[in-house]
């Protein structure tokens, strides 16, 4: 079986305590691949790694920098048909959903943050007495990255693409559930001739090797993108070291459709709804629709929702894969039972799929779910899932839609549907959340901010604000005669 490495130093190498740990390939529910259990061990040497090599990389020239990053971006391409299977084959994710949507992004990551940092200008306020205020801003140094399993690659380079660029060096720690293509991208570091210990990878369970991470003195800057009960338990655990700190967490994201909703809606909404099997922290999946059409969007919902093929995500027909693991399955069989028991009808699925594919019968499919009739309160409306169950509730006009969407300790997007411009923009404001989409859905461009609020998360990274999270602000005031 491939065993997988940790990258520490420019060098991909095998664990200090030469422990592994299974790799499963979720379509097929068993392992193919070994994957370091790492601890505080190869945690120390990755932070060695990464604060020896500051000095240099931190002194480079942003050209310099900007054109290593590019140098990542074309290794990227020229290996992007393998780290889209890599990702499919890790996750379970359809091949067209990685090849079309995920790796593109990877790519976009390292050539955004190659452009933004040559765009990039510092602030001066000119001031009393003949003073100038000049705002430098320095790299934080060694930073510490934590990412999930749902878009592996993507989030990862999400976070290393902007903490390189601004001159840090970084140890990250992708999931253990998923971490293939953090493994490839290590070969890429090597290929693009990325200077050795500017980026550091380590591989393990995230209660050893991200907690040897997030605690380690050196690390200054935490940047973590995964749930909100380890994201609570990471606030907690850097406080007292007056860390600084990007939490992008949860969501139980509101889909608001008014009767006037333009007919892409439907469509839209079962995506938002199913996408990457309900696996995206964006995902729709509490739908919200205005009383006079609901009965016969439910009908259409329904009739939509049970078109999509699932399946072998291998097969480019396909278009909702596996849940990425036997836990995730579980949940989602937890969940659909809790439904049932909460007074929720079941209008489609509520159970494990087993697809035609001979390969995949063990693998860890569900069926897309639909389930009405429940209360806001109720545990299925106010828990992220992370599954491909979606609720469905009417409400009766614009405050009840409001009050509705607010109605969770989650604050990460919403997607409201109509025709009214008017409407659409009260709804906006009034929505506590980091993102508002208005007739559309996960449109991510890379220059806005993005992150949550209430138990989403904490700060907000993206574009210029990427930027600013990995870099210090220092005023410099020069008196000048
Ligand atoms: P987890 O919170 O379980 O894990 C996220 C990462 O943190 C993993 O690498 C994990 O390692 C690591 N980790 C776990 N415990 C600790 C710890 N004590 N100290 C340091 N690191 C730790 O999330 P999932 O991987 O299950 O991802 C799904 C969640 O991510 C969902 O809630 C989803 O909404 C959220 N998410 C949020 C996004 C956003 O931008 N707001 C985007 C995408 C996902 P290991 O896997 O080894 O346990």
């Amino acid at each position: 079986m491939q065993r997988i490495g940790n990258y520490v130093g420019g060098e991909i190498v095998p664990p200090v305590n030469g422990q592994w740990m299974d790799n499963v390939d979720p379509a097929v529910g068993k392992p193919y691949a070994l994957t370091p259990a790492s601890d505080k061990a190869d945690v120390d040497r990755a932070v060695a790694a990464a604060e020896a090599a500051f000095p240099a990389w931190s002194a480079t020239s942003v050209e310099e920098r900007a054109a290593v990053l590019m140098r990542l971006g074309e290794a990227i391409d020229r290996r992007k048909d393998q780290l889209a299977m890599a990702e499919c084959i890790d996750g379970g994710k359809p091949i067209t959903r990685a090849r079309d949507h995920e790796i593109p992004r990877v790519l976009s990551n390292f050539r955004y943050f190659a452009a933004a940092i040559q765009h990039n200008h510092s602030e001066l306020y000119p001031g009393a007495n003949n003073t100038l205020n000049m705002i430098l801003r320095r790299p934080r140094g060694v930073v510490g990255l934590i990412s999930p399993w749902n878009l592996p690659l993507y989030l990862l380079t999400w976070k290393i693409a902007p903490a390189i660029a601004t001159g840090n060096t970084c140890v990250a720690k992708p999931s253990e559930v998923t971490p293939m293509t953090a493994h490839l991208f290590a070969e890429i570091c090597r290929e693009a001739e990325l200077p050795a210990g500017v980026v550091n990878i380590v591989h393990g369970r995230g209660a050893e090797a991200g907690a040897a991470l997030i605690n380690h003195e050196s690390i200054r800057t935490v940047s973590f993108t995964g749930g909100t009960a380890t994201g609570r338990a990471i606030a907690s655990a850097v406080a007292p070291g007056f860390k600084k700190l990007s939490l992008e967490l949860g969501g139980k994201n509101p889909t608001i459709i008014f009767d006037d909703a333009p007919g892409a809606a439907l469509q839209a909404s079962v995506m938002a709804a199913f996408a990457n099997t309900g696996q995206i922290c964006l995902c729709g999946s509490r739908i919200l629709v205005q009383q006079t059409i609901f009965e016969s969007f439910v009908k259409s919902f329904v009739q939509e929702a049970e078109k999509l093929r699932v399946g072998d995500p291998l097969d480019s027909a396909t278009q909702i894969g596996a849940l990425v693991s036997h836990d995730q399955l579980q949940k989602s069989m937890r969940y659909a039972a809790l439904a049932r028991e909460e007074g929720g009808r079941i209008l489609l699925g509520g159970e494990r799929f087993r697809p035609a594919a001979e390969r995949c019968r063990e693998g860890f499919f569900f069926s897309p779910t639909v389930v009405v009739g429940l209360d806001s309160k109720a545990r299925t409306c106010q828990e992220e899932i992370f599954g491909p169950i979606v609720t469905i509730a009417p409400f009766r006009d614009l405050d009840h839609a409001i009050a509705l969407a607010n109605d969770t300790g989650y604050g990460l997007s919403a997607s409201v549907w109509t025709q009214n411009i008017d409407k659409a923009h009260r709804v906006a404001g009034a929505v506590d959340c980091g993102t508002v989409w208005i007739n559309c859905w996960l449109v991510r461009d890379l220059r806005v901010p993005f992150g949550g609020t209430k138990q989403s998360g904490l700060g907000r990274e993206g574009g210029d604000e990427a930027l600013r999270f990995f870099t210090e602000p220092k005023n410099v005031c020069l008196r000048v005669n």
